[in-house]
């Protein structure tokens, strides 16, 4: 059987609970609280909705009829809000006719227990949903990154780069992409050992992925090569960046076990602007970077010759 405790640790779990009545949220939050989960609690649906984007809480335990906002509104807006719309919500009310149930549900709840409540059942139906929530977050995680260095996936990483261009398309600002690769990386997995090689990719994709705007991504596009997506950035703005990681590698060696390793990078640059598509531009910044190969490494190559 899958541990589930173990993956998903109560410590790290929290749960907001929303209700007007004190005594209510007295007990849930105890009885939660005890169970290891953080706990926040709001005591109406303006508080919950001003508190949700701050906290971000993993599941939300939300009552119906509250001053103002009702719980139901609250669910729907969250729906709405790309950013919020996975939170899971279990409405724990006092409305228990078939039609409440239903259109609880509706509006996108993931459960629905009626008051009075019984405070065990509540527990094993948040821990259920708590796990299935987390479970669902890692597989997609998991379909989306590569697990050796987090960087997204080559499959990921084509709909972040179709998704720009379907927004040059609207405002016809141009993108880059910087293809980056390591350079006589088979020397150093052959000199060091191949868990050598793998910290060295690891370490790379952590500079990669910090030295950069928070709109840039990066994908591991494959064994020692990475694809850098830079919206609204011309060739000449993809040429600074490269080389700006360009330095930063060959500054100063990686230190493994204490040995010194020495790293160079070399890239290829292509912009898409004007009449460009999606494969060209990734060919083209290839091309580059083979050039960049045959003419010495650790440079970057913005040109075809
Ligand atoms: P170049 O400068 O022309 O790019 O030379 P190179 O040796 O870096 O390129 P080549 O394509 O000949 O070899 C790439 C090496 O990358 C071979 C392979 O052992 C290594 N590699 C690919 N994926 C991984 C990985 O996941 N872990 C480790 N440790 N090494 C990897
Ligand atoms: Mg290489
Ligand atoms: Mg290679």
């Amino acid at each position: 059987m899958l541990n589930t405790e173990k993956l998903f640790p109560p410590e790290s779990m929290s749960v907001l609970i929303v209700d007007d009545t004190r005594p209510n949220v007295l007990v849930l939050q105890r009885a939660l609280n005890n169970t290891g989960y953080n706990i926040s609690v709001a005591f109406d649906g303006e508080m919950a909705l001003d508190l949700i984007p701050k906290i971000k809480p993993d599941l939300i335990l939300l009552d119906v009829m509250m001053p103002g906002i009702n719980g139901f509104e609250v669910c729907k807006l969250l729906k709405k809000d790309p950013a919020m719309k996975d939170i899971p919500v279990i409405f724990i009310t006092a409305m228990g006719m078939p039609k409440d149930v239903l259109e609880g549900f509706e509006v996108g709840a993931v459960d629905y227990i009626t008051k009075p409540f019984n405070l065990q059942e509540v527990c094993v139906r948040v821990k259920t949903h708590l796990t299935l929530s987390a479970a669902i977050k890692k597989l997609i995680q998991d379909s989306e990154t590569d697990s050796l260095t987090g960087l997204f996936n080559r499959r990921t990483f084509m709909k972040k780069i179709e998704n720009e261009a379907m927004r040059f398309k609207r405002n016809q600002k141009p993108f880059s992409l910087l293809f980056a690769d390591i350079d006589f990386f088979k020397k150093i997995n052959d000199s060091y050992g191949h868990a050598a090689g793998d910290e060295i990719l690891i370490y790379i994709s952590n500079i990669l992925n910090t030295e950069k705007r928070e709109v840039d991504q990066v994908a591991r596009w494959g064994g020692e090569e990475f694809l850098i997506l830079l919206p609204e950035t011309n060739l000449k703005g993809a040429i600074l960046h490269g080389n700006k990681i360009r330095k930063l590698m060959s500054a100063k060696p990686i230190i493994h076990e204490g040995q010194e390793i020495h790293i160079t990078m070399s890239f290829g640059v292509s912009e898409y602007s004007e009449n460009a598509n999606i494969e060209k531009i990734i060919d083209q910044a290839d091309q580059r970077l083979y050039l960049a190969k045959n003419s010495g490494r650790n440079k970057v190559v913005s040109v075809d010759v």
